[in-house]
């Protein structure tokens, strides 16, 4: 296989630094890294080696590819399973249940395959997951060659992957240990939420994070009532408790923060966190809107995640970008909020450095792993583009992603997966659809 390619596009946009577009410029690959960015014309100029694939994207913007920074990808499964719900009700009616009836390896996979192909044909090429049996995530992850952050989940309560708390910890970091050599691989604790994990738990993992060197990813604060309980069970909000914990590091990414005081703005701010914010799951759900706009300007790194495709119901990071755009500027009444050049930083490079992937991925400069996404510019829904990057974020959308390497590696041609079969993901998925409405059905009768 040649492992040199260039890919000559019509323009480049790095994401760092910041807003900058590069127009008519090649983006040379070697040996899955970033070798070189250069225009066009020097690189016809300078050309030496003719043992290399060329690529003519003309009409193409590149872009690194986005980073969902949470996912639980086998709940594709239950796409549309249960809509317009209560919070409480969606889950603990519907979803729960369901868990406890189907969760086991095979779901796992098809449920992660069937994300994995609706993430890389809307440009996603690493994502943040929490769900059980992350060791078949991490397989079918590297089977489809897509870059994934494994969660070592732990909850309090037994499931089909762990009857103890202790079995949590052990099966997740056996996780870490198998794959910690895979370069596709990263491994994260998953601590599902404040409240579904005890303070001796949570003190658990704080001090394993550090001694693997590992992220920590968690729901924090989705729900007024999450807080209200933790109040009445502990006396404290819950990032005032993650505190007291040790857990408020740069290490942790919490998920949602639709609930947020300014004083706890402040708090986390000083400490580092990552937030990963979830627009359309919280409005889905009914939990209303971060106050992402007050937490950026307080320089917090804010990532986008779709939460799991039960609560969105589209795995789809361009989406979630416009929409974090679009909510910042309605709710805070200013046109100004959150500016395309902010979004496509949160969908990329804010995702890679919650992941402490900064270094790899995110962005495309030259020593960086190439994970890249074309976009298709000439289409009449694009046109006139006066600027890739706004047009990208505003009207760009998830059917004009065109190619995807991840690590060097094109997944996605022309909008075919080249890695997965598209009839046999159909048929799994009908499979699992009857099984799961039978049950529903006698569920009900
Ligand atoms: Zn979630």
């Amino acid at each position: 296989m040649n492992t040199k390619k260039a890919l000559h596009a019509g323009w480049i946009i790095p994401v760092r630094p910041k807003g900058q577009i590069l127009e008519k410029h090649t983006l040379v690959i070697e040996d899955q890294k970033i070798k070189s960015i250069l225009p066009t014309e020097d690189w016809k100029r300078r050309k030496k080696s003719r043992n290399m694939e060329e690529l003519d994207l003309n009409s193409c913007a590149l872009i690194p590819g986005f980073v969902n920074t949470h996912t639980h990808s086998p709940m594709s499964l239950l796409r549309g399973v249960a809509e317009d719900l209560p919070f409480d009700e969606w889950l603990k009616n519907h979803i729960w249940p369901l868990e406890d009836a189907f969760v086991n390896k095979e779901f796992v996979r098809d449920g992660t395959e069937l994300s994995i192909a609706e993430m890389l044909l809307s440009g996603t090429t690493c994502f943040n997951d929490m769900y059980f049996f992350g060791d078949e995530t991490a397989r079918i992850s590297i089977e489809t060659g897509i870059r994934a952050c494994i969660g070592m989940i732990v909850i309090q309560f037994p499931s089909k992957w762990a009857s103890s708390v202790d079995e949590y910890f052990q099966k997740g970091q056996k996780i870490h240990d198998d794959f910690r050599n895979h370069p596709l691989i990263s491994c994260a604790f998953a601590p599902h939420a404040p409240y579904s994990i005890d303070d001796q738990s949570l003190a658990r993992i704080s001090t394993l994070a550090e001694e693997l060197d590992v992220q920590i990813h968690m729901h924090i604060q989705e729900t007024k009532e999450e807080i209200l309980q933790s109040l009445e069970e502990f006396g404290c909000s819950p990032i005032r408790r993650l505190e007291k914990l040790g857990l408020l590091s740069s290490r942790l990414t919490g998920v949602h923060l639709t609930e947020v005081s300014e004083e706890e703005i402040n708090l986390i701010a000083q400490s580092g966190i990552n937030v990963a914010h979830c627009p359309k799951s919280n409005l889905k759900l009914g939990c209303g809107i971060a106050p992402i706009l007050a937490m950026e300007q307080k320089g917090l790194n804010i990532a986008l995640g779709t939460d799991g495709a039960a609560s969105n119901n589209e795995l789809d990071m361009l989406g979630e970008a416009k929409m974090a755009s679009l909510l910042a500027k309605g709710s805070n009444r200013s046109a100004t909020a959150l500016p395309a050049e902010t979004c496509l930083e949160m969908a990329t490079l804010n995702g890679a450095r919650a992941l402490g992937l900064e270094d790899e991925i995110g962005s495309l400069e030259v020593g960086k792993t190439a994970d890249i996404v074309a976009i298709e510019m000439g289409r009449i829904d694009n046109l006139p583009v006066y600027n890739p990057l706004v047009q990208i974020l505003y009207s760009g959308n998830k059917t004009q992603i065109a190619n995807v390497w991840v690590s060097g590696r094109q997944l996605v041609k022309n909008r075919r997966l080249l890695t997965i079969d598209e009839d046999r993901l159909v048929e799994k998925s009908e499979k699992w659809k009857k099984r799961i409405s039978d049950f529903n059905q006698s569920r009900s009768s």
